[in-house]
């Protein structure tokens, strides 16, 4: 295997010939609801570069959605993958198992905060490990209400487009939703500060807001889970205020409900943390996780409290895939990885090189209102110069620009106006470093 060089090339313009070929194809034999960020063809991907079909070398700030976070291809994964593939491929877990699935399970027990007795169970998506957790959840409350929160995103199953809050493309036109899902307010500091200094600052006040709501709306007595990004991934890579955290797991904890963190997208070293929780010390009761979990295998998990894990009756879970063999060996691969070359360290550096480069930009340049995230999980939001309107137009113009210019960029938000930045740990600081460059440069000529 020939390794794929470390930097931004150019080869044709953006897309190439040969993409463009792929792309036309795409459109005659795939469903129009499946969307591109980018029109170009993947060949080769490692380190910090997407290598596509035409020879263009493009800075990869996405990780295909927060996924490849050790760097694609990963070597010890690709050793793993290719072993356990020419063993065997499936078997069921469900009708003959294999220790794969047990030690995934017993490195995510020993992994996710929390020093009780937990459990996990094996699934293949994000949304479908969502989608168990509040299973297990009814199953151990015997209750039916969900709460997530404004901005959410869980995935786009049928329980998890309730639980998601944005309309558009997510759940337009495809209804009816899961029924007993409530929305509560979130601590969004950038926004909340048209509420007052405390509401954008003080989690416990902005808690106490969400909490009301649930409370008045919902009832404890009905409520069998509340279901949050500790930060927000679709949404706009929202962290909120420092106490929200702690308060609402307070509050779920002396009410019987059950505290769900999706950590779908923070989880696996991507916030310079092994979870995002652990920023707070927030211990939540059940740990949602998917994406960085295997290095682009699916496989995705729910982790928790043994007595809420064991709630349901035994066969109540599962799935023919649900931890698949290869997924399993791809995910053992990628937490030592994660542990053996440091890479929760590794994100936290990242942090520091973009939020360094960020303010600066920010300081000069009144349309960028906010510079947020943590770890290799960083982003900006874009408003009209020197106010809180988002500009979505601006947003998509910088994000198609950084494209052009050989940089994967993704947006995100309720208002479409957050560009945001999931750089593979694998990445180079000097190929980090010339992504941002080529973004200020975008920017300033917008
Ligand atoms: C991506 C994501 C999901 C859904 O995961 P899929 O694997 O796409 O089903 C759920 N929650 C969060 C926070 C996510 O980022």
């Amino acid at each position: 295997m020939t390794i794929l060089e470390q930097s931004r090339f150019l080869a044709t313009s953006i897309p190439g010939p040969r993409s463009k070929e792929l792309m036309d194809r795409k459109v005659a034999a795939v469903s129009r609801g499946i969307g591109n960020t980018m029109p170009v063809y993947t060949a080769r991907a490692g380190g910090g570069i997407v290598e596509d079909v035409d020879g263009n070398r493009l800075i990869d700030l996405g990780s295909g959605i927060a996924v490849t976070t050790i760097g694609n291809a990963s070597p010890r994964v690709v050793e793993a993958v290719r072993k356990q593939v020419a063993d065997f491929t499936h078997t069921c877990f469900m009708v003959t198992p294999y220790e794969e699935y047990v030690a995934v399970a017993e490195a995510l027990n020993r992994l996710t905060p929390g020093d009780f007795e937990k459990r996990s169970a094996l699934f293949n998506s994000g949304s479908e490990a969502v989608e168990n957790a509040v299973k297990i959840a009814r199953t151990y409350t015997h209750k039916q209400a969900v709460v997530s929160f404004d901005h959410a995103y869980h995935g786009r199953t049928n329980l998890t487009m309730a639980l998601t809050a944005k309309s558009m493309p997510y759940k337009h036109g495809f209804g009816p939703f899961a029924p007993e899902i409530y929305r509560a307010p979130l601590s969004y500091p950038f926004r909340d500060a048209e509420f007052g200094k405390e509401m954008a600052t003080d989690g416990e006040v902005a808690a106490r807001r969400a909490i009301s709501v649930i409370e008045k709306q919902v009832g404890a007595a009905n409520l069998a889970a509340v279901i949050i990004e500790p930060i927000q991934g679709e949404g706009g890579f929202i962290v909120p205020a420092d106490g929200f955290l702690p308060a609402l797991l307070d509050w779920c904890a002396n009410n019987d409900v059950v505290f769900i963190a999706d950590e779908v997208q923070t989880g696996f070293a991507r916030t310079g943390a092994m979870f995002a929780c652990e920023h707070e010390g927030v211990v939540p009761d059940l740990i949602v996780t998917a994406k960085g979990i295997a290095d682009g295998l699916p496989l995705s998990a729910v982790t928790g409290r043994a007595e809420i894990m064991d709630a349901p009756h035994v066969s109540g879970l599962g799935g023919t895939y649900g931890g698949n063999p290869v997924a399993c060996a791809a995910a053992l691969a990628t937490i030592e990885t994660i542990e053996s070359d440091g890479l929760v360290a590794r994100a936290a550096q990242i942090e520091q090189v973009m939020k360094d480069r960020l303010h600066r930009m920010q300081a000069e340049d009144d349309r960028i209102g906010d510079v947020r995230g943590r770890g290799a999980m960083i982003a900006m939001e874009i408003v009209k110069s020197g106010t809180t309107e988002p500009d979505g137009e601006l947003t998509g113009k910088l994000a198609a620009g950084c494209h052009t210019a050989g940089v994967i960029v993704l947006t995100c938000g309720t208002y479409g106006n957050v560009l945001r930045f999931l750089p593979p740990l694998s990445i180079s600081d000097d190929l980090l470093i010339e992504a941002l460059d080529v973004l200020a440069l975008v920017l300033a000529d917008l």
